[in-house]
């Protein structure tokens, strides 16, 4: 087959805009606070540097906020969140979810019983799709939508993906069965669905390919640019051999599962979002969904959306290249904007090889990139084509965002536009969102508990630390509890 990459001509003229105008940001507050205090470095807000809708996401009358919560959930949240910023009980339940004692009979089953009824239960939906179907439910009674997640672990060959395909596929059918439009997206893993060998060869020749245009890749199809000029190529050192014959088979079966899965959701009009995750397989990931969506995504609402992970320093620049890329060739194209959550192993790795990190080098310039990313999105999707996810539990860029829809005149409830936080995690940034008019989902995880631990050891690991994002729920959550035990009393 020969090789179909996008022409020369397009690529030409595909504008790096560099200079997107950022939101209304000063970027500065990480952490907010009900009143934040003023500080030297950090001027307080004014009506020049508020954008004009800023006020729509009001933190302050926690009734309202709060007001599809239970006092037992809002009880439940509030211990389950206080455990797991405490260093020395997240050190202790990570070493406990990795040690042997996990396969000791007996001291398992009382391990794995009080992660189901604390953890598990506050960050997923439940074990079976049926039961993620009533949490969904549920969820769409206080207004907010699910992205339903089958929660499975990287495939190591042919038989697990094939395994997975099918626990994908019936999500699919479980979203169908739920109320229109209370599921915004199914999640697929693609390291789930083609063997994770596979990705990081296909990785390596992508980048080779980078490097050395005129380096050949017969199996590679159309597909929007996957590196930019800054990209790091670091993980491949030498030049790869081809793919052997098995490993063109092992593509076009993966090829194939994805495409079953993307037609699938063509069907059921149902949008695909395909995560993202280590930068060793990262390339491969995105030449499955941009081929993808070049093929699906033809219509004026996307079907299958990337993930951005705004953590790289290349992540603008890539951003811009592909979505460009997209609009020239007439195909709507859809993003997920995240920060990133796999800071420590990206950097220990590049360091391993002696490069520098591919992450932003301070966290207000990973702000700065997930904001200015968001940003170019919206004045995109505002006048044309296309659709966003901002998936942060970052209350100043949900801010901002906000604002800045409001000022493109993206409206609010707007199928281009949805917020995202994870189930168990930023309750009130979700419900300020959605109380604003927007529409808000959450990130649901099902599956068996032993099969989500290690998306659970992640959630551990992102909130540690009294500084950690979910201090501002907590700080919340317990100022209502509080205000519903007075009135309880008075
Ligand atoms: C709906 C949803 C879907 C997601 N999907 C994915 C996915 O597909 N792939 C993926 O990788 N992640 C995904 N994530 C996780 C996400 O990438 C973040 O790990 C998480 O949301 C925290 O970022 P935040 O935007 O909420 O920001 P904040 O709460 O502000 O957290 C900022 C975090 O950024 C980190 N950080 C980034 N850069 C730096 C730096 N230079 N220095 C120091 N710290 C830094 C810190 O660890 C800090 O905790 C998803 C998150 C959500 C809500």
């Amino acid at each position: 087959m020969a090789t179909r990459v996008i022409p020369p001509r397009i690529l030409r003229n595909v504008s790096y805009n560099t200079s997107t105008k950022p939101l209304n940001s000063t970027h500065t507050s990480l952490l907010p606070t009900l009143s934040p205090p003023p500080s030297p470095e950090v001027p307080p807000p004014t009506s020049a540097v508020l954008p004009p809708a800023a006020d729509d996401l009001n933190f302050q009358d926690l009734r309202k906020l709060f007001s599809h919560v239970p006092t037992s959930t809002l009880l439940r949240s509030t211990a389950v969140l206080h455990a797991t910023a405490v260093d020395p009980l997240v050190d202790f339940g990570t070493w406990l979810m990795r040690s042997n004692l996990m396969h000791v009979n007996g001291l398992r089953d009382i391990f794995l019983a009080s992660i189901r009824h604390t953890f598990y239960h506050h960050f997923c939906a439940g074990e079976d799709a049926p039961t993620a179907a009533s949490s969904i439910r549920a969820l769409n009674h206080t207004g907010l939508r699910g992205m339903l997640v089958y929660g499975v672990e990287d495939a190591l060959d042919n038989e697990a993906c094939d395994r997975n395909l099918r626990g994908f596929l019936r999500t699919v059918d479980v979203s169908r069965s739920l109320p229109p439009s209370s599921v915004s997206f199914v999640i697929v893993k693609i390291t789930a669905i083609c063997p994770m060998s596979l990705l990081e060869r296909m990785s390596d020749l992508l980048r080779w390919q980078h490097k050395d245009p005129s380096f050949s890749l017969p199996w590679k199809q159309d597909c929007f640019p996957i590196f930019s000029e800054s990209s790091p190529l670091y993980h491949t050192r030498s030049r790869p051999e081809p793919l052997t014959p098995e490993e063109e088979r092992d593509l076009e079966l993966a090829n194939q599962r994805f495409l079953e899965l993307c037609q699938k959701c063509v069907n059921a009009n149902m949008p695909l979002m395909v995560d993202a995750e280590h930068t060793s397989v990262q390339p491969a990931i995105d030449y499955f969904t941009y081929s993808s969506a070049i093929v699906h995504n033809r219509v004026e609402n996307p079907i299958v959306f990337g993930t951005m992970q705004t953590y790289l320093k290349d992540a603008k620049e890539r951003l811009m290249l592909a979505a460009e890329a997209a609009d020239k060739m007439g195909i709507s194209m859809g993003f997920k904007l995240v920060r990133g959550a796999y800071m420590s192993s990206e950097s220990k790795l590049a360091e391993s090889l002696g490069y520098s990190s591919p992450i932003h080098n301070t966290i207000q310039d990973t702000h700065n990139c997930f904001n200015d990313c968001s940003s170019f999105m919206l004045e995109k999707i505002a006048k044309g084509p296309g659709g966003v996810v901002l998936a942060t539990h970052n209350v100043e860029s949900g801010r901002l965002a906000a604002a800045k829809a409001h000022e493109v005149g993206i409206g609010r409830v707007n199928h281009k536009l949805e917020f995202a936080q994870l189930h168990g995690m930023s309750e009130a940034l979700s419900f300020g969102l959605s109380n604003a008019g927007f529409h808000v989902s959450k990130y649901m995880p099902f599956g068996p508990v032993e099969t989500v631990m290690p998306y659970l050891l992640r959630r551990a690991e992102e909130n540690r630390g009294m500084l950690a994002a979910s201090g501002f729920d907590r700080q919340l959550m317990r100022k209502e509890l509080g205000r519903r035990l007075k009135a309880a009393v008075f």
